[in-house]
């Protein structure tokens, strides 16, 4: 049931907006429609051409593109190594699949808390976690700033781990002038259509380690080769394959493939675009005392995949249900990202408990996500700062 604006006056905005949506246009569609007409559906050209594109925009010297994020995450787990009674560290503030990819292994995800004011894992905390059965760390670039990946890279050297960067948000940007991709043992993107760029369901995984390129490849499909050297039996014949490990059918179509090429023509116009409005909501909200605006780092060159609207709650008469159905009733609807991954009932059942970490508890009570996507208007973008400006001077204490 929606509530009336405040004092029943009118909403800010007429009609609603909501906290992302993809932008497709004609290019698109017509990249598309020739994949449809042409001979390949999937395992065609487009394959390879999105890969090399993927290399290209990030430095990578592979990239493997798979089903959807989850996929690259998964695959990316297994070619790390990851098995069972095996732990990897993540932070819950985060998408589950970036635990679940550990729990599909049989491994124990173990979480680590976010540094409080840039929301990301914090290294130190992560090298608290680490015993003799951590194998990997799943370091998530939340909202599409980049974790500090330079402690983290220290910290798995030292002990030996793989880190795998879940940058799904954090396509585009990079950390001390090198792109998000090159960096990490592997960096996994996806492309859902709330992500900067989508193919409607995508995913890839970016290395420049060849061995683990050669097992995401394995991973990916079904653990079937076509490549002599890999194989165990003699050629049989022209037709001969040979299944020398337990992949998936983790593919992508040519058709997703094709959309994601189109629309990463488009990534700068995105990423120009998503900064203007993040611009202009931090000026309007960093002057606010309500309201904390996140911390930027200045290793990373930020294009946001989110906009976090944190409310400061000693200030304001109202917490952030209340916040969040206010804006609502302004037509401005929201989401939250992320409720800690081990809040889950799933996860519960596996005795992970509340209190486990803090900074991301108290987070995840003070948090919406505002509209932010490449086809908002600057009207949009006005109207939203207008209802959170209106809102916080109705309920400052
Ligand atoms: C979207 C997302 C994923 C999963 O990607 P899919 O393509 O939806 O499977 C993983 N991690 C994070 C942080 C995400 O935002």
């Amino acid at each position: 049931m929606e509530k009336p604006a405040i004092e029943g006056g009118r909403p800010v905005r007429e009609t609603p907006i909501f906290y992302g949506h993809q932008y497709i246009d004609e290019a698109d569609i017509q990249a598309v429609t020739e994949v449809l007409r042409s001979d390949f559906l999937t395992c065609g050209p487009k394959i390879g051409e999105l890969e090399k594109k993927l290399c290209a925009l990030t430095g990578a010297k592979y990239a493997v593109v798979c089903a959807n994020g989850t996929a690259a995450l998964h695959i990316a787990a297994l070619s790390a190594g990851v098995g069972e009674g095996d732990e990897v560290i993540t932070t819950p503030i985060t998408f589950a699949a970036s635990a679940n990819c550990a729990l599909y292994c049989k491994a124990r995800p173990v979480f680590a808390d976010i540094d409080p004011e840039t929301y990301n894992i914090d290294p130190a905390k992560v090298e608290a976690a680490i015993t003799s059965r951590t194998k990997a760390v799943v370091a998530v670039d939340y909202t599409g700033q980049s974790v500090d990946l330079a402690p983290l890279m220290e910290i798995c050297k030292r002990h030996g781990l793989t880190l795998i960067e879940d940058g799904a948000h954090v396509i585009g940007t990079t950390y001390k002038g090198q792109p998000n991709g090159s960096i990490a043992d592997m960096t996994t993107f996806s492309f859902h259509p709330v992500k900067t760029v989508t193919g409607g369901e995508g995913g890839a995984v970016l290395t420049n380690d060849e061995t683990l390129y050669q097992k995401l490849l394995l991973y990916r499909s079904h653990g079937i080769t076509r490549d002599e050297t890999l194989m165990e039996h003699e050629l049989d014949g022209p037709w001969y394959y040979e299944q020398i490990s337990l992949g998936f059918n983790y593919r992508m179509t040519d058709i997703q493939a094709a959309l994601i090429i189109s629309q990463l023509d488009k990534l700068p116009m995105f990423r120009a675009r998503r900064q203007e409005i993040v611009k202009r909501y931090n000026e309007a909200f960093g002057k606010m005392p309500e309201l904390f605006v996140q911390r930027e780092i200045p290793e990373s060159d930020t294009t946001r995949h989110l906009y976090i609207l944190r409310i400061v709650p000693e200030k304001l008469k109202i917490d952030r249900r209340q916040f969040f159905d206010a804006l609502a009733a302004e037509n401005v609807h929201g989401n939250v990202h992320y409720i800690p991954v081990y809040y889950f009932p799933h996860y519960e059942k596996m005795g992970y408990k509340r209190g486990l970490c803090p900074n991301a508890e108290k987070l995840y009570e003070e948090i919406i996500s505002l509209p932010l996507y490449y086809g908002m208007s600057d009207e949009d973008t006005e109207s939203v700062i207008e209802a959170v400006k209106k809102i916080v001077d109705y309920y400052r204490v």
